[in-house]
C-alpha cells in the first residue's frame, strides 16, 4: 500500500504534480489475472533457458550501454530500418514520457482520441500540455477521422492508439497519413497491441514516407516481457535523437537489454502462442457474446483484450474478484465506457472459467 500525499508535502510540489495520486494498479493477488493485458501464456522454453543463460553472462558491475546498441541493432534489422532510427526505453511507458518531455508543455496541444490509454492525459498534464480530446463515439467506439485530421493542423503531438485501448479497435492506415500530412509536429502511433492484428497491421511502412511519424512498440504483451521493461519507438533519425536528448541515460539496465536481445532474436518462438490468442480472442468473444440476454455487449478487437459491457460492471467486477479470484480492469468510472470492463484474453481454461463466472454472477438476479 501506498501512503497517501499529506497537505504538507503537497504544498512543496508543482501545481501540476500536486494534482496527482501515486499510480494504482488495482492490483490484487488473484488465482486468474486478466486485468494488464498480460500475456499469460507460459513463455517458451527454448526462449527461457537462451534468457537464463543470456542474465548469467552479463556483468552488473558496469552501466549499461546507454543507447543500447546491440540491441537496438537487431530491433533496426527486424523491422527493416537503420539503427539510428530506434530508441529504446523501459518500458513504451518511459518513451511515452519522454515524448511528452521533448515535444510537450505549454502552448505545444496534445491531440487524442478518448477513452484512450490514461496515460497520455497523466504525462500531457505532468508538463502542462493542453489536450485537444477527439471522443469516440460513445456507441461503436469509431473515430470520426475527419475531425482528428482538423484537430491535427494545431497539435505539436497527436498520439493514435493502434489497436486502441481499452476499446480495441485499429486506426486505418489512410487515416494515419492524413494526420501526418495535416500535423505540423509529431505524430505518434502508439502499436503496442499490434501483433495481435494480424499480417499488414501495423503503419510502420508509413514511416518512409512521413518523417513526423513515430511508431511505439513494446515487448511487454506479444513477446511475453511485461516485466524486464522494454519498448522502442521507430522514427525519423532527428526524432529519435531529439528522444534521446530527454532521456535518463541509464534507463534501461543490463538485464533487461540481454534478455529482450534474446527476445528479438526468438521472435519466431512467439508466433504459435499470438496465433492462440488471436483465436482464443474470437472464442471468448463469442462465450460472451452468447449472454447478450443478460445485457453483455462485446466489441471487436485487434488486440490482446476484449472491452465488456455489463449491467452493474463494477460490482460484477468486485464479484468476480472477491467470489472467484478473478480480475480483470473496471473502466465503469472513465467518461464513454459506463458499465465496461476490460478482460484480458488468457489461457483456453482462464477463458472459460471468466465466462463461467459472469454467467453465474449475471443469471442470479
Ligand atoms: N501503450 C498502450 C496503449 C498500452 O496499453 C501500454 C501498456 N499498458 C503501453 C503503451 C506501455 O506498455 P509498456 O510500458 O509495458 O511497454
Amino acid at each position: 500500500m501506498t501512503a497517501s500525499i499529506s497537505p504538507e508535502v503537497r504544498a512543496l510540489m508543482r501545481p501540476a504534480a500536486a494534482a496527482l495520486e501515486p499510480y494504482d494498479p488495482a492490483f490484487k493477488p488473484t488465482r486468474i489475472n486478466l486485468s494488464a493485458n498480460e500475456n499469460t501464456y507460459p513463455m517458451p522454453p527454448a526462449v527461457r533457458t537462451a534468457i537464463d543463460a543470456a542474465l548469467a553472462a552479463t556483468p552488473t558491475n558496469r552501466y549499461p550501454v546507454a543507447l543500447s546498441d546491440e540491441l537496438r541493432s537487431a530491433i533496426a534489422e527486424w523491422h527493416g530500418v537503420s539503427a539510428d532510427r530506434v530508441i529504446v526505453g523501459n518500458g513504451g511507458d518511459e518513451l511515452l514520457f519522454n515524448l511528452f518531455l521533448a515535444f510537450g508543455g505549454p502552448a505545444r496541444p496534445l491531440v487524442t482520441c478518448p477513452p484512450t490509454f490514461s496515460v497520455y492525459a497523466l504525462y500531457a498534464g505532468l508538463v502542462d500540455t493542453p489536450v485537444t480530446s477527439v471522443e469516440r463515439d460513445h456507441d461503436t467506439y469509431e473515430l470520426d477521422v475527419d475531425a482528428v485530421v482538423e484537430a491535427a493542423r494545431t497539435a505539436n503531438l497527436v498520439i493514435v492508439t493502434t489497436p486502441n485501448n481499452p476499446t480495441g479497435g485499429l486506426f486505418p492506415h489512410e487515416g494515419i497519413a492524413r494526420v501526418c500530412e495535416a500535423c505540423p509536429g509529431i505524430v505518434l502511433a502508439d502499436e503496442a497491441y499490434i501483433e495481435f492484428g494480424g499480417e499488414g497491421a501495423s503503419c510502420e511502412g508509413l514511416l518512409d514516407t512521413y518523417d513526423n511519424l513515430a511508431v511505439l512498440h513494446t515487448m511487454s504483451k506479444a513477446f511475453q516481457m511485461a516485466g524486464v521493461r522494454l519498448g522502442y519507438v521507430l522514427a525519423d533519425p532527428s526524432v529519435v535523437a531529439a528522444l534521446a536528448a530527454v532521456r535518463q541515460p541509464y534507463s534501461v539496465n543490463v538485464l533487461s537489454q540481454a534478455a529482450a536481445l534474446v527476445g528479438v532474436r526468438m521472435r519466431d518462438e512467439f508466433a504459435p502462442s499470438i496465433a492462440r490468442i488471436v483465436s482464443e480472442r474470437s472464442r471468448l468473444a463469442a462465450g460472451l457474446d452468447r449472454l447478450a440476454p443478460l445485457g453483455v455487449r462485446t466489441w471487436p478487437s485487434a488486440a490482446n483484450f476484449l472491452l465488456v459491457r455489463l449491467p452493474n460492471a463494477a460490482q460484477v467486477r468486485a464479484r468476480l474478484r472477491d467470489e472467484c479470484s478473478i480480475l480483470v480492469r473496471d473502466f465503469s468510472s472513465t467518461p464513454g465506457l459506463a458499465d465496461c470492463l476490460r478482460v484480458t484474453v488468457g489461457t483456453p481454461e482462464e477463458n472459460d472459467e471468466v465466462v463461467a463466472a459472469i454467467t453465474s454472477i449475471l443469471s442470479e438476479a
